[in-house]
């Protein structure tokens, strides 16, 4: 009964610490007309290039929305909410990131600067209240089991547990993927997904039996990109998921240029390019 009691006061103190995130959502709704402002204004921009930055700018704020939706629907009790929660704000911090990239092209109006530094501040603030609450969500790490460094499915499946939080961040199996005619060996990251050569899942499924991620590491350089495996820190030699290997997304005029991700000893690297 005293736990009860105790639970309910948790829940409330909770419930009005993510209502006042809203102040900061606000400020995001602010920062979202300012855009929205400066692309209506350009007679330079044809139509159909005005009509998807001004989609990306909303993208950006009504994906905060969500976000902060989902994490009200998770702090009431609704816990499977709590992933979408992310998701949803990491969108919103990709969509922030490419519209500031298109901005670009309004570099000499004089207030943009200003608009543009308000927005990562705004930002900044509401990501980091988000990730406190989730922080408090979260199950307590340290009374968990201890996190496998390799997960064998099956024969022809294996997987990658993130080292902190364990949830999945690679996997690895054969199989015939959505454009793949024939069976692969098919990879899905953090980030990259593709269908490899079958032929080479034996020499990687021996690296993964012998636990040597900085070999599977090695692998992923040679047969996919130079970037290697992409949940795959080189100096902590862990997995991290897509949450604790803080992904940061760069945009050039629009477009997608490369990630970033660091981990949570600080380090950091391109992961995608
Ligand atoms: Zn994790
Ligand atoms: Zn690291």
């Amino acid at each position: 009964m005293l736990n009860e009691t105790r639970l309910n006061k948790v829940n409330e103190e909770n419930l009005e610490r993510i209502w006042q995130i809203r102040d900061y959502i606000q400020e995001l709704e602010d920062v979202k007309d300012g855009f929205i402002g400066f692309i209506s204004s350009d007679d330079d921009i044809d139509d159909s290039t005005r009509n998807i930055w001004i989609s990306d700018a909303k993208e950006f704020y009504f994906s905060t929305v969500t976000a902060w939706e989902m994490l009200h629907f998770t702090v009431r009790g609704m816990k499977n909410h709590l992933d979408d929660s992310k998701g949803f704000l990491y969108r919103a911090k990709s969509r922030l990131a490419q519209s500031i990239s298109e901005l670009k092209i309004f570099e000499q109006e004089k207030n943009l600067s200003k608009l543009i530094t308000k927005a990562k501040l705004a930002f900044e603030k509401c990501w980091n209240a988000f990730q406190r609450e989730y922080k408090l969500i979260e199950p307590d790490i340290s009374i968990m089991k201890p996190v496998p460094r390799v997960i064998k499915k099956s024969n022809h499946e294996y997987q990658l547990p993130c080292s902190i939080c364990g949830e999945i961040a690679v996997d690895y199996r054969i199989g015939v993927g959505q454009f793949d005619k024939e069976e692969k060996l098919l990879y899905r990251g953090i980030i990259c997904g593709t269908s490899l050569n079958k032929g080479l899942a034996n020499e990687l499924f021996e690296i993964l039996e012998n636990e040597d991620i900085a070999g599977i590491h090695e692998f992923m350089k040679n047969y996919h990109s130079n970037e290697g495996l992409d949940a795959y820190c080189p100096k902590c030699d862990k997995i991290y998921c897509w949450n604790h290997y803080k992904l940061e997304e760069e945009w050039d005029e629009g477009f997608y240029d490369c990630t970033y991700g660091e981990c949570p000893e600080g380090y950091r690297r391109m992961i995608d390019d």
